[in-house]
């Protein structure tokens, strides 16, 4: 933890309650911005072309627009005191026309390099901290010179990927030829498979005024691509580990010269050490799935940390009061009964369980791998959080974890 973020400067910048905060995407992550800032006090809009989208819907203002329409910036940049953004793939040139007008944060900058793997993984070298083996493939000279210790691999489309979307994993050369066909001979970075003990991540806000603070880690469990499972403390992974992941996070952060908040994905994988080896995947320039649990089990949540590093507000270093269990919450369970028509999974089955915090986020239609919410499990101890989130999931009929 750094030393108190509050200075005299800080405090005069600080937008007051009433002022208005802008955001750039209508989605769940917006949605939970929007509910952070409205607490603090403050009014706020949302730019997303979808006239039901999850933020929009509980935002001030819904400026009903896609992200490079000329007049929908000028009427966000009008309405808000300063902007942010809780989609990824926001075009960057949209967030340096905002610029001109209102504080943007994150920075365009910052967020190009989170949009595209190959820069992602030069900032990781740049920052000092180790990623997976791997190589860009945007032609077919590259696609041939691509080392043998590189396979088996993943190939990952260097731009708008998410969820597992936009992968393909290969086992040999032609297997990798044929993929990078299918993504479209886009530019793609092709990733070494490697034998993951576990995966964490670690969600880091920094002020304008270089100031950190971060959630304590939590470990993930995907399924299929997609975030399953987090748990928080991580059961599998050493302090040791877990110190250098928050130290590589800020380091990320802070030669970025970020401001907002980041979350930086690692895996842990096996290099013959008793705790495993650290090995940075990607960054998000937003709040994260795996930082939901911060709602519920941390005395200030990600968002409220989004809000504050956009408000110019001191930062406080977040404690988690309860041990916690997220389970993500997909489309899939509106399915489970094998019809076509969507089915509204047993709620009162899990609210009826201790310590469950449910967030649906006011999607009107359930998709199958759609985020249709999530549930947070807290406890006054890590053993009963898991066994209660265990029956919490076998209620529902989600898998096991
Ligand atoms: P996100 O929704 O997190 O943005 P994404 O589509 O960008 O997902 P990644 O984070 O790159 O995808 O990969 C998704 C998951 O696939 C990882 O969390 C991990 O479980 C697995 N994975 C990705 N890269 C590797 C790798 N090099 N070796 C082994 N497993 C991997
Ligand atoms: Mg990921």
């Amino acid at each position: 933890m750094s030393g108190p973020a509050t200075t005299p400067a800080a405090a005069a910048a600080a937008l007051p309650p009433g002022a208005t905060l802008g955001v750039m995407g209508g989605g769940q992550l917006g949605r939970m911005f929007v509910h952070a800032a409205q607490s603090l006090g403050y009014a706020t809009a949302v730019l997303d072309a979808d006239p039901a989208s999850p933020a929009g819907l509980v935002a001030h203002r819904h400026v009903a627009s896609a992200y490079l329409d000329e007049a929908g910036l000028a009427a966000l940049a009008e309405a808000s005191a300063a902007i942010t953004t809780e989609f990824e793939n926001v075009p960057a040139q949209a967030l340096e026309r905002l610029a001109a007008r209102r504080p943007v944060a994150p920075a365009a900058a910052a967020v190009r390099v989170c949009q595209d793997r190959a820069a992602e993984k030069a900032h990781f070298r740049q920052a000092g901290v180790p990623c997976a083996p791997h190589a860009l493939i945007a032609s077919a000279e590259q696609l041939d010179a691509v080392p043998a210790g590189l396979l088996p691999g993943i190939l990952k489309t260097a731009q708008l990927g998410y969820d597992g979307k936009g992968q393909v994993r290969v086992g040999d050369r032609a297997a990798l030829a044929a993929a990078w066909d299918q993504l479209g001979r886009r530019p793609c970075v092709l990733e070494q498979r490697l034998a993951l003990r576990a995966e964490i991540s670690v969600v880091v806000a920094r002020g304008a005024d270089g100031a950190m603070v971060e959630l304590p880690v939590q470990q993930n469990l995907h399924r299929d691509g997609i975030l399953a499972v987090t748990q928080v403390p991580p059961p599998d992974v050493a302090p040791a580990l877990q110190a250098e992941a928050v130290r590589s996070a800020r380091a990320l952060a802070g030669s970025l010269g970020y401001v907002g908040v980041l979350c930086v994905e690692f895996f842990v994988v096996d290099d013959g050490s008793a705790d495993g080896a650290l090995v940075a995947n990607e960054m998000a320039p937003r709040p994260h799935n795996s930082g939901h649990h911060s709602l519920d089990a941390c005395d200030v949540s990600q968002f409220e940390l989004q809000v504050r590093t956009l408000a110019g507000l001191p930062l406080a270093a977040p404690r988690l009061h309860s041990p916690a269990v997220m389970l993500n919450l997909l489309g899939d369970l509106w399915f489970r009964g094998g019809d076509d028509a969507a089915v509204e999974p047993p709620w009162p089955a899990v609210l009826a369980l201790p310590g469950v915090h449910l967030h649906l986020y006011g999607k009107a239609e359930a998709r199958p791998g759609r985020k249709m919410g999530h549930l947070t499990v807290t406890a006054a101890d890590a053993g009963t959080a898991c066994a209660v989130a265990r029956e919490a999931a076998a209620r529902l009929g989600l898998p096991p974890f």
